[in-house]
Protein backbone atom coordinates (compact mmCIF):
# COMPACT_ATOMS: atom_id res chain seq x y z
CA UNK A 1 0.00 0.00 0.00
CA UNK A 2 0.94 2.99 -0.78
CA UNK A 3 0.91 6.20 1.19
CA UNK A 4 1.41 9.88 0.90
CA UNK A 5 2.13 11.88 3.88
CA UNK A 6 1.53 16.06 3.75
CA UNK A 7 2.93 17.48 6.90
CA UNK A 8 5.01 20.62 7.32
CA UNK A 9 7.01 19.65 10.46
CA UNK A 10 9.91 17.88 9.52
CA UNK A 11 10.31 15.56 12.77
CA UNK A 12 6.95 14.68 12.82
CA UNK A 13 6.93 13.71 8.90
CA UNK A 14 10.30 11.53 9.23
CA UNK A 15 9.06 9.63 12.36
CA UNK A 16 5.80 9.27 10.44
CA UNK A 17 7.47 8.26 7.34
CA UNK A 18 9.93 5.88 9.82
CA UNK A 19 7.10 4.01 11.31
CA UNK A 20 4.92 2.98 7.89
CA UNK A 21 7.76 1.97 6.01
CA UNK A 22 8.61 -0.21 9.10
CA UNK A 23 4.95 -1.42 8.63
CA UNK A 24 5.44 -2.01 4.93
CA UNK A 25 4.05 0.73 3.66
CA UNK A 26 5.80 2.58 0.74
CA UNK A 27 5.08 6.23 1.72
CA UNK A 28 5.68 9.06 -0.50
CA UNK A 29 6.00 12.59 0.99
CA UNK A 30 5.54 16.23 0.99
CA UNK A 31 6.13 19.02 3.29
CA UNK A 32 4.00 22.02 2.01
CA UNK A 33 0.46 21.87 0.12
CA UNK A 34 1.33 22.65 -3.03
CA UNK A 35 3.85 19.31 -3.49
CA UNK A 36 1.02 17.98 -1.76
CA UNK A 37 -1.85 18.73 -4.20
CA UNK A 38 0.46 18.04 -7.14
CA UNK A 39 1.22 14.51 -6.03
CA UNK A 40 -2.38 13.84 -4.46
CA UNK A 41 -3.58 14.03 -8.01
CA UNK A 42 -0.53 13.10 -9.89
CA UNK A 43 -1.05 8.87 -8.29
CA UNK A 44 -3.46 6.99 -7.11
CA UNK A 45 -2.29 6.54 -3.21
CA UNK A 46 -4.44 3.64 -0.78
CA UNK A 47 -4.19 6.56 1.49
CA UNK A 48 -3.25 10.35 1.97
CA UNK A 49 -2.05 11.46 5.63
CA UNK A 50 -2.98 15.21 5.48
CA UNK A 51 -2.32 18.09 8.00
CA UNK A 52 -4.53 20.98 7.89
CA UNK A 53 -2.26 24.11 8.70
CA UNK A 54 0.39 23.55 6.06
CA UNK A 55 2.22 26.43 3.83
CA UNK A 56 1.41 27.60 0.50
CA UNK A 57 -2.05 25.54 0.70
CA UNK A 58 -3.81 24.56 3.82
CA UNK A 59 -5.29 21.03 4.20
CA UNK A 60 -8.84 22.30 3.67
CA UNK A 61 -7.89 23.59 0.07
CA UNK A 62 -6.44 19.99 -0.78
CA UNK A 63 -9.08 18.46 0.39
CA UNK A 64 -11.73 20.12 -1.84
CA UNK A 65 -9.56 20.30 -4.60
CA UNK A 66 -8.51 16.35 -4.42
CA UNK A 67 -11.99 15.78 -4.16
CA UNK A 68 -12.96 17.49 -7.33
CA UNK A 69 -11.20 14.30 -9.43
CA UNK A 70 -10.41 11.44 -6.59
CA UNK A 71 -11.75 9.35 -3.94
CA UNK A 72 -8.31 8.66 -2.67
CA UNK A 73 -9.38 7.96 1.73
CA UNK A 74 -8.06 11.38 3.21
CA UNK A 75 -7.14 11.02 7.35
CA UNK A 76 -6.77 14.70 8.34
CA UNK A 77 -4.29 15.74 11.09
CA UNK A 78 -5.40 18.63 13.23
CA UNK A 79 -3.90 20.17 15.94
CA UNK A 80 -7.35 21.73 16.80
CA UNK A 81 -9.70 19.40 19.35
CA UNK A 82 -12.62 22.12 17.67
CA UNK A 83 -15.42 20.03 17.07
CA UNK A 84 -16.06 23.16 14.11
CA UNK A 85 -12.74 21.47 12.36
CA UNK A 86 -13.97 17.66 12.72
CA UNK A 87 -17.40 18.74 11.19
CA UNK A 88 -16.17 21.08 8.23
CA UNK A 89 -13.51 17.87 7.54
CA UNK A 90 -16.07 15.04 7.31
CA UNK A 91 -18.13 17.60 5.22
CA UNK A 92 -14.86 18.69 3.01
CA UNK A 93 -14.87 14.84 2.47
CA UNK A 94 -12.29 13.57 4.76
CA UNK A 95 -12.77 9.80 5.51
CA UNK A 96 -11.03 10.13 9.10
CA UNK A 97 -9.19 12.74 11.72
CA UNK A 98 -6.95 12.54 14.31
CA UNK A 99 -6.10 15.18 16.70
CA UNK A 100 -2.22 16.07 17.25
CA UNK A 101 -0.23 15.03 18.97
CA UNK A 102 -1.82 11.64 17.87
CA UNK A 103 -1.25 7.63 19.17
CA UNK A 104 0.95 5.93 16.70
CA UNK A 105 -0.68 2.69 17.01
CA UNK A 106 -4.21 4.13 16.58
CA UNK A 107 -2.93 5.89 13.33
CA UNK A 108 -1.93 2.86 12.13
CA UNK A 109 -4.92 0.85 12.86
CA UNK A 110 -7.02 3.82 11.31
CA UNK A 111 -5.19 3.98 8.33
CA UNK A 112 -5.62 -0.10 8.19
CA UNK A 113 -9.79 0.23 8.81
CA UNK A 114 -9.45 3.20 5.61
CA UNK A 115 -7.47 0.83 3.19
CA UNK A 116 -9.93 -2.11 4.36
CA UNK A 117 -12.75 -0.24 3.91
CA UNK A 118 -12.06 1.24 0.69
CA UNK A 119 -11.43 -2.15 -0.84
CA UNK A 120 -14.62 -3.35 0.35
CA UNK A 121 -13.69 -5.49 2.51
CA UNK A 122 -15.68 -5.07 5.43
CA UNK A 123 -14.10 -7.94 7.58
CA UNK A 124 -10.58 -8.17 8.96
CA UNK A 125 -9.83 -12.10 7.98
CA UNK A 126 -9.83 -12.74 4.71
CA UNK A 127 -9.96 -16.67 4.01
CA UNK A 128 -7.89 -18.04 1.15
CA UNK A 129 -7.79 -21.90 1.16
CA UNK A 130 -5.68 -23.11 3.61
CA UNK A 131 -3.83 -19.13 4.14
CA UNK A 132 -6.19 -16.95 6.52
CA UNK A 133 -4.90 -13.43 6.58
CA UNK A 134 -5.77 -11.14 9.19
CA UNK A 135 -5.52 -7.52 8.23
CA UNK A 136 -5.98 -6.14 11.68
CA UNK A 137 -3.27 -7.62 13.22
CA UNK A 138 -0.92 -7.99 9.98
CA UNK A 139 -0.93 -12.20 10.66
CA UNK A 140 -0.76 -14.86 7.76
CA UNK A 141 -0.71 -18.35 8.95
CA UNK A 142 -0.63 -21.59 6.54
CA UNK A 143 -2.74 -23.92 8.00
CA UNK A 144 -3.10 -23.06 11.08
CA UNK A 145 0.56 -22.15 11.84
CA UNK A 146 2.23 -18.46 11.53
CA UNK A 147 4.40 -17.55 8.32
CA UNK A 148 6.65 -14.95 8.77
CA UNK A 149 6.52 -12.44 6.10
CA UNK A 150 8.79 -9.71 5.52
CA UNK A 151 6.97 -6.29 5.41
CA UNK A 152 7.04 -5.97 1.37
CA UNK A 153 6.02 -9.59 0.83
CA UNK A 154 2.82 -9.05 3.71
CA UNK A 155 2.48 -5.70 1.42
CA UNK A 156 1.68 -7.50 -1.49
CA UNK A 157 -0.66 -10.34 -0.16
CA UNK A 158 -2.31 -7.66 1.28
CA UNK A 159 -2.51 -5.80 -2.29
CA UNK A 160 -3.32 -8.93 -4.06
CA UNK A 161 -5.97 -10.18 -1.24
CA UNK A 162 -8.34 -7.46 -1.43
CA UNK A 163 -8.19 -7.25 -4.74
CA UNK A 164 -8.88 -10.87 -4.64
CA UNK A 165 -10.14 -12.58 -8.33
CA UNK A 166 -8.74 -9.64 -10.16
CA UNK A 167 -5.81 -9.49 -12.14
CA UNK A 168 -3.55 -6.78 -11.03
CA UNK A 169 -0.96 -5.51 -13.26
CA UNK A 170 2.56 -5.15 -12.24
CA UNK A 171 2.59 -1.71 -12.87
CA UNK A 172 -0.36 -1.25 -10.27
CA UNK A 173 2.14 -2.91 -7.88
CA UNK A 174 5.24 -1.50 -8.61
CA UNK A 175 2.69 1.68 -8.18
CA UNK A 176 0.88 0.60 -4.92
CA UNK A 177 4.20 -1.27 -3.38
CA UNK A 178 7.28 1.05 -3.94
CA UNK A 179 7.92 4.70 -3.28
CA UNK A 180 9.59 7.24 -4.93
CA UNK A 181 12.69 6.82 -3.46
CA UNK A 182 12.62 3.14 -3.75
CA UNK A 183 15.36 1.73 -5.94
CA UNK A 184 15.36 -0.83 -8.31
CA UNK A 185 17.00 -3.54 -6.60
CA UNK A 186 14.22 -3.87 -3.67
CA UNK A 187 11.67 -3.21 -6.55
CA UNK A 188 11.82 -7.17 -7.82
CA UNK A 189 8.57 -8.53 -7.89
CA UNK A 190 9.38 -11.72 -9.09
CA UNK A 191 11.58 -12.57 -6.12
CA UNK A 192 8.88 -11.51 -3.85
CA UNK A 193 6.56 -13.85 -5.75
CA UNK A 194 9.17 -16.23 -6.01
CA UNK A 195 9.30 -15.92 -1.81
CA UNK A 196 5.55 -15.59 -1.59
CA UNK A 197 5.18 -19.42 -2.96
CA UNK A 198 7.63 -20.88 -1.28
CA UNK A 199 5.92 -19.87 1.92
CA UNK A 200 2.16 -20.01 1.32
CA UNK A 201 2.32 -22.81 -1.46
CA UNK A 202 3.29 -23.15 -5.13
CA UNK A 203 -0.25 -22.10 -6.32
CA UNK A 204 -1.19 -18.80 -3.40
CA UNK A 205 -0.05 -16.40 -6.40
CA UNK A 206 -0.69 -17.50 -10.02
CA UNK A 207 1.02 -15.42 -12.57
CA UNK A 208 -0.87 -14.18 -15.80
CA UNK A 209 1.65 -13.94 -18.49
CA UNK A 210 2.33 -10.49 -19.66
CA UNK A 211 -0.74 -9.17 -17.57
CA UNK A 212 -0.24 -9.47 -13.97
CA UNK A 213 -0.42 -11.57 -10.71
CA UNK A 214 -3.94 -12.62 -8.89
CA UNK A 215 -5.13 -14.73 -5.82
CA UNK A 216 -8.42 -16.47 -6.35
CA1 LIG B 1 1.31 21.90 10.15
Amino acid sequence: MRVLIIEDEADLLASLAKALREEGYAVDTAADGEEGLYKAQSWDYDVILLDVMLPRLDGWTILHRLRESKKTPVLMLTARDAARDRVRGLDTGADDYMVKPFDLEELLARLRALIRRAAGQTRNVIDIGEVVMDIAARRVTRAGQPVALTAREYALVEFLALRRGEVVTRTALYEHLFDEDDNTLSNLLDVHVSNLRKKLGAEFITTHRGHGYSIT
